[in-house]
């Protein structure tokens, strides 16, 4: 199958007529053909939005709002086909992708179609100046959305769905190594009537197309989600521009776990969080700590629990770990295996490949438990992003913050206890963008979303995601 870029709500061929394959990660074969979009081609994806962008910046709240809730009701439509799709482009099991990926992408323009409708904007009164100030929030122009390959039109819908309903016009590229959903995503636009160009998708690989967005001198803001060392290229190109920039960027998260929690739902969500999607969830928490007190239980039972997980084909409705995205990330992953040995770490469970029967040349691994002896290990440190975990245990609150927080990473973290006073104290002191206790990756789309430290830049969600793809304006009138 050959997908095509969506311009001017036309789908194209690249101007070079250059293709990259696509892989099926299931069985490590070529299935389809994606554009090697060009300068040329982004280009063009950015004379289409500029064009565009007059009229949709003045179309009322209410049929933007009409339009996104309508892409979203389409994508409800053809949730089975999406999973699918999106499974066979990723890797990841079509049942998950059927209950967390195509559902939220959904939610995503649900939740910002009817957000805008909210969104105000503030006025003051400077008493005893006869003067008023209220606060316009513009719409930026074109913008750039940039999205990785571990959750694709989830992801892509996270970024574009907020950046149309504030008004702004769109030159998008999801990640070569899956592109199929924003593809199809660019069908359902043209059945929601969403006018031409005001969303572009361009396909191709980061460091042409990619770039070739960021370096666009009147792209004027970048929403960028993938790995650290991207984001940091990414700044460095956009500063002299003084491009607006989110950056959402690795993690390596904590999961700490304290003798007084509530054993039985931490063990199944510690199990979920650790390998969900194969591992490859920047929110999943990679390093578990434990409470010497509760290590050796609680050791034995994970591992019974992470032995008893299905590795087998997406398709299959009893499969928990589907195929890594890439024959490369496998090999990277393993390699951090290996070297986790080489360092002295113990290999619990899992640790080799899995040949599934009938698709043998897809990625598969097995669900991977270490237990390290130092924290600083680089397994323990470094962003592994596959169906790997370390363990440790601890002996002290201090000790257990001083761990979790000794990473470069400050994405997520997760706590498990019921002492309300520990609660609080910990969640104050944990460097993260986000705090779980007691639970994982309970969202709410109103609240902000982003990391610290090399986690990123910037929050989206809610009105943060609204306030970044806009620019206030101060108004100030004497009277
Ligand atoms: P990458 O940083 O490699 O790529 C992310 C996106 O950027 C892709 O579309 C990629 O294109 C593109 N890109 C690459 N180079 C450039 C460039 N020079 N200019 C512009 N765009 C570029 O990340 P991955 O796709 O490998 O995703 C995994 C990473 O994403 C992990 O580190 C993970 O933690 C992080 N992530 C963070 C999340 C968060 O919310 N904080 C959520 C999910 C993932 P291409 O694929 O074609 O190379």
């Amino acid at each position: 199958m050959k997908i095509q870029n969506y311009i001017n709500g036309n789908f194209e061929n690249p101007i070079e007529n250059n293709w990259l394959d696509n892989y099926n990660p299931s069985n490590g074969e070529v299935y389809g053909l994606i554009p090697n979009s060009s300068k040329e081609d982004v280009e063009k994806a950015y004379e289409s939005a500029k064009s565009a962008f007059l009229e949709w910046s003045k179309t009322t709240l209410e049929e933007r709002s009409r339009i996104l809730i309508k892409i979203s009701e389409l994508l409800e439509d053809n949730l089975q086909s999406f999973a699918e799709a999106e499974s066979k482009d990723n890797g990841k099991p079509v049942s998950l992708a059927k209950t967390v990926d195509i559902p939220r992408a959904a939610s995503n323009f649900r939740f910002f179609g009817n957000a805008i409708t909210q969104f105000a904007s503030e006025s003051h009164e400077s008493v005893g100046q006869n003067a008023i100030n209220y606060t316009l929030r513009q719409p930026i122009g074109v913008v750039g959305c940039i999205s990785p390959w571990n959750l694709p039109l989830y992801l892509f819908t996270w970024k574009i769905a907020p950046a149309l309903a504030a008004g702004n016009c769109v030159v998008a590229k999801p990640s070569e190594i899956t592109p199929m959903t924003a593809y199809l995503l660019s069908e359902i636009c043209n059945k929601a009537a969403l006018p031409k160009g005001v969303l572009n998708i361009v396909h191709g690989l980061g460091k042409s197309t990619g770039q070739a967005i960021v370096e666009h001198p009147e792209i004027k803001a970048i929403s960028f989600t993938g790995g650290t060392a991207t984001g940091a290229h990414i700044a460095k190109v956009a500063a002299p521009m003084f491009k607006k920039l989110s950056l959402e960027l690795g993690g390596k998260n904590p999961n700490i776990i304290f003798a007084d929690c509530g054993y039985d739902e931490m063990l199944h969500t510690t199990v979920r969080s650790s390998f969900a999607n194969q591992g490859q969830i920047c929110l999943c928490g990679s390093r578990i700590f434990v409470e010497a007190s509760m290590y050796e239980k609680f050791k034995k039972d994970f591992v019974q629990k992470v032995q008893a997980l299905k590795v087998g084909h997406p398709s299959d409705e009893n499969t928990n770990i589907g195929a890594l995205v890439s024959k490369s990330h496998l090999e990277k992953v393993m390699d951090y295996i290996e070297i986790g040995k080489n360092e002295g770490g113990k290999i619990l469970c899992g640790g080799n490949k899995v040949t599934v029967k009938g698709f043998e040349n897809g990625y598969y691994l097995e669900p991977t438990v270490m237990e390290i002896r130092s924290d600083e290990c680089r397994v323990n440190q470094e962003e592994i992003f596959g169906p790997v975990v370390t363990i440790m245990p601890f002996n002290s609150e201090d000790e257990a913050l001083q761990m979790a927080n000794k990473v470069k990473y400050g994405l997520s973290a997760t706590l498990w206890t019921n002492d309300l006073k520990r609660t609080m104290r910990m969640s104050n002191q944990l460097q993260a963008g986000i705090v779980w206790v007691n639970t994982w990756m309970m969202r709410d789309l109103r609240t902000p979303f982003g990391g610290v430290k090399a986690s990123g830049v910037g929050r989206e969600g809610g009105f943060e995601a609204l306030r970044f793809f806009t620019e206030a304006k101060n108004v100030c009138i004497k009277y």
